[in-house]
């Protein structure tokens, strides 16, 4: 565990009587401690550039922390590569590495609450919602990648009398992970999660806006049994550390989420340097489409509005884009703004907000320009939200009524709570709706024919598709079977078996001779 003086632990569940300043007093009580972690220590940039962090929630300081350098990107890749080359975890038996990755899940756990309040204080996210991702969605996806690790298995093929062949998965080598902000825990345990069960050493940078919980990640990675140096984070900003990182010629593999134009930079900054293989998850614009056989108008407008403000609505699978049947529409849609107009962005901290603040002012101002130019270019805002402009990044829902496609707001990824709706008439032009976009990432289809929903899932280009009748979203399924997003919403599979087997690389042994 890490000797750190500064090492942060909130005080047990049980220690404290939860009221609602709760989260304000343990807020102003974090011994904020962004620094590189490498080699299982802390210590300071080579750089004496510092970042001041922004609270979303009141556009106060937040602290100034240390940011990365290029110099301690290569420390740290040095780091990583010669904790690789020494086989202290490639060479674990994989069932030890799952041993310690569900050790490090169990730590999570038991950290839930200092974790999510680093995320809610950093990002703005709603304190419970950070809670259900440090309690819930980011150790059931570091167990899942746990589980996987002893079952990578190769093949062996028919061959003539005296030869016998065989493929195998080794580890890449040294991991460079690159994380957006908006899912800070689960996000880092989504590069962590398989490049260590596969056997890799990693070095992470979280993204400016929340660096706090993958640092404390690698503390408790070090507490759960990882060695020195397997997993190593250094903060910084993308055009400085995150660039390093894609020129390294000793980074085996880079994975990456985060903006398309950020995804392509990288694909050069690859070409430029050893020519590493990437994994891109480059966002999206995602279509719900909706016939109008649906079980339960009502239904879908729970869903639709939930989308649109989960997270507030700073996710790469929102189903940003309403695709609905004519006949229904005017029902949907007032259903929708019934709905959406019922969600005021709120404290984060306070433990019955839902809905909190955008990421950082820059977030809120994207959100402005986006609503302007699409009320420049005739669009209906249905729904006006209110935009704070100062004292807090506070958004309202936004949804806009006669886009036409060519729009940015159709076109382009806004990251946050806006919603756009389009109509079709017939089963070919929803599809043609649906894949007007050059992304690919996610889509949804609302029919109760089975037939149809077949056929249109097929048809979407996308990587992952839920057919809906009703019922609640499972999200859990994706996590174990995997998908790759289509055009420019990148490609390379995350979760699953086949998440480690990208990961990993493919060795043929090939005996011939008695
Ligand atoms: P977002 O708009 O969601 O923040 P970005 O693509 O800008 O998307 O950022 C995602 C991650 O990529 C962040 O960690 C950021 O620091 C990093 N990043 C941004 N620009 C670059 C770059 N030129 N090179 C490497 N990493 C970058």
């Amino acid at each position: 565990m890490s000797t750190d003086p500064v090492a942060y632990r909130l005080p047990p569940k049980e220690d404290r009587a939860r009221d609602s300043t709760y989260w304000h007093q343990a807020a102003a009580s974090v011994p904020w401690n962004v620094r590189c972690f490498i080699n299982g220590r802390y210590r300071a940039s080579s750089s004496r550039e510092v970042l001041e962090h922004i609270n979303p929630a009141s556009e106060r300081s937040l602290y100034v922390g240390c940011c990365g350098s290029p110099d301690d990107v290569a420390a740290a890749v040095q780091v990583a590569r010669s904790r690789f080359n020494d086989g202290c975890w490639s060479e674990l038996p994989p069932v030890k590495r799952a041993e310690i990755l569900t050790r490090l899940a169990d730590l999570i756990v038991r950290n839930k609450e200092s974790i999510a309040l680093l995320d809610s204080l950093e990002i703005g996210k709603p304190i419970q919602a950070a809670l259900y991702d440090a309690e819930n969605s980011a150790p059931t996806l570091l167990r899942s990648c746990a589980g996987f690790a002893d079952k990578v298995f190769g093949l062996s093929a028919p061959m003539s009398s005296g030869a016998l062949a065989f493929n195998y998965y080794e580890p890449r080598g040294v991991v460079g992970a690159i994380t957006p902000w908006n899912f800070p825990i689960l996000n880092a345990i989504y590069k962590i999660g398989p490049a260590l069960a596969a056997g890799n050493t990693v070095v992470l940078k979280p993204s400016e806006l929340s660096p706090s919980s993958a640092l404390k990640l690698a503390e408790l990675a070090l507490e759960a049994g990882v060695p020195d140096g397997v997993f190593n984070v250094v903060p910084g900003l993308g055009s400085t550390v995150g660039a390093a990182l894609a020129l390294h010629p000793d980074v085996s593999f880079l994975s990456f989420t985060g903006s398309t134009a950020t995804g392509r930079r990288l694909m050069e900054m690859s070409g430029r340097s050893n020519g590493k293989p990437l994994l891109l998850e480059c966002g999206g614009k995602s279509p719900q489409v909706v016939f109008e056989d649906v079980e339960s108008v009502d239904a879908v407008a729970d869903a639709v509005v939930q989308s649109l403000v989960f997270n507030q609505g700073q996710v790469c699978s929102a189903y940003t884009r309403l695709v609905v049947q004519q006949k229904i529409k005017d029902k949907l849609l007032a259903a929708i703004v019934e709905r959406a107009s019922n969600h005021k962005p709120a404290d984060p901290l306070n433990d019955a907000t839902t809905f909190g603040p955008l990421a950082s002012p820059a977030q809120r101002d994207r959100v402005k320009r986006y609503v302007d130019q699409g009320i420049a270019a005739g669009a209906v805002p249905v729904l006006k939200g209110r935009i704070q402009e100062s004292g807090g990044c506070f958004v309202s829902p936004t949804v806009f009524d006669r886009v036409t496609p060519s729009m940015s707001i159709v076109q382009e990824e806004i990251f946050g709570p806006v919603l756009c709706v389009q109509t079709f008439r017939t089963e070919e032009e929803a599809i043609d709706i649906a894949n007007g976009t050059d992304f690919g990432l996610v889509a949804a289809i609302w029919t109760r024919t089975t037939g149809r929903g077949r056929r249109v899932a097929q048809a979407i280009r996308a990587g992952y598709v839920t057919v809906r009748s009703g019922g609640v979203e499972d999200s859990g399924s994706g996590c174990v079977l995997g998908h790759e997003p289509r055009k420019a919403s990148g490609f390379g599979t995350e979760a699953g078996l086949r998440g480690l087997e990208s990961y990993s690389t493919l060795k043929v042994v090939h005996f011939i001779g008695r």
